[in-house]
């Protein structure tokens, strides 16, 4: 699955992306309220072309059945729209695999929504380049997990590194600006270094690492899973390298980033402001439900693509009216109501934890990320 491109300007100019408010109520008793949405990855298809190993959906060669006609993909856009404008991520399975893929993304562009494709890469032709180009499409995510060997082995087919490198150039001919996806795990943890300065090399304007979350062919990935060990140096490296690298650096469903930046920027003495620290200093880690939400194939509303919970269906409920007041949205906007180490966590609303490897973990969503080492005070005993 590929899942998030996000905004170049992001770093810069925030504001210009979230739009205005529309008329979404505030909730009562909410801490984060109702906003609106900045980020919406939409699932076009659950049809894909490859069968990678840690895929969200489980996507397969087919299309699901009953996904969104092109009408009801335009009727979607114009109830987003009501909401303001949000950068819309063009995601699946594979998107290319749908045929009007260009006719929706022209009508998202000519509706001033910031358009952006998240796929990977095999797909793009020069033919196909131009097109994304001609529909408007300003960022192309392409996902790499590692070099040739790593990528073409997690993705589960031969050459598969070669055509979306070769995608990659196609779409620098056609002037369309990419980023690199990487979803980290067990088996290319070790290779992060190398894997970014890949990225460097070969004119990305962006590296995003995903950090795995066991769902769809995922959930079966348990010997990829990194300790939460692991996480803790591999976020930590993250934070070294954000300071380094002229790439915009995003570690992506890792929401315990923002309190290992706030510790490590302690010990430094720096006080974590949007003048020392960018757009990290002003949003959090797990966004989901409060700024970022999912759209499936069909039509259902998530908070991500890796909370199967439903908040509805925007084929029965305009997406504006799922967003204000859809019960799993207005639990993950209220931290009172979050549990265990995160419910007790100083750190809540700025990282939240992962809300969906809790659910994973216990079947309750606002339950304690399991992949975190930190221990609240309020948890440590007393030799700790
Ligand atoms: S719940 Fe987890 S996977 Fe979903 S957006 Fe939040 S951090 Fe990412
Ligand atoms: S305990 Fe939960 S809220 Fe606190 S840092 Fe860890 S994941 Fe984040």
């Amino acid at each position: 699955m590929e899942q998030k491109t996000e905004n170049k300007q992001e770093n810069k100019t925030p504001e210009k992306n979230v739009g205005h408010p529309g008329h979404i109520p505030q909730t009562a008793g909410n801490d984060a309220g109702v906003r609106p949405p900045r980020i919406l990855a939409w699932e076009t298809t659950a049809a894909c072309n490859l069968a990678c190993k840690h895929c969200r959906g489980s996507s397969t060669i087919h299309s699901a059945k009953g996904e969104l006609t092109t009408a009801e993909a335009k009727k979607l856009l114009d109830d987003i729209r009501e909401t303001g404008t949000p950068i819309i991520i063009l995601s699946g399975g594979e998107p290319l695999m749908r045929s009007d893929i260009f006719e929706i993304a022209r009508y998202g562009t000519d509706l001033g929504f910031r358009m952006t494709l998240a796929t990977n890469g095999t797909m793009i032709t020069e033919e196909i380049a131009q097109k994304i180009h001609d529909a408007g499409i300003q960022r192309v995510s392409i996902s790499l997990d590692g070099r040739e060997r790593t990528h073409d082995i997690f993705r589960c087919i031969p050459g598969c590194f070669v055509d979306s490198m070769r995608g990659i150039e196609n779409l620098k001919k056609a002037g369309v600006e990419f980023q690199i996806n990487t979803t980290v795990s067990r088996f290319n943890v070790d290779e992060l270094e190398d894997v970014h300065a890949f990225t460097k090399e070969i004119g990305a304007a962006a590296h995003h690492f995903f950090f795995l979350v066991p769902t769809g062919r995922g959930a079966e990935l348990t010997e990829f899973e990194i300790t939460p060990e692991e996480y803790e140096t591999a976020l930590e490296w993250l934070y070294g390298i954000h300071k380094k690298t002229d790439l915009q650096i995003r570690p992506t469903c890792a929401p315990h980033y923002f309190r290992i930046l706030r510790q490590k920027a302690k010990e430094e003495g720096i006080e974590v402001t949007p003048k020392t620290h960018g757009l990290d200093a002003m949003t959090k880690g797990c966004l989901g439900g409060i700024s970022f939400g999912f759209i499936s194939s069909v039509g259902e509303v998530n908070p991500c693509g890796y909370l199967p919970v439903s908040a509805g269906n925007v084929r029965e409920t305009p997406f504006k009216e799922i967003w204000a007041n859809a019960k799993v949205f207005n639990d993950l906007r209220d931290y009172s109501k979050y549990l265990g180490k995160c419910g007790a966590c100083g750190y809540k609303t700025v990282c939240g934890g992962c809300r969906a490897r809790a659910y994973h973990e216990t079947g309750n969503y606002m339950e304690e990320e399991p992949l975190c080492s930190y221990v609240p005070p309020k948890f440590r005993t007393k030799n700790e």
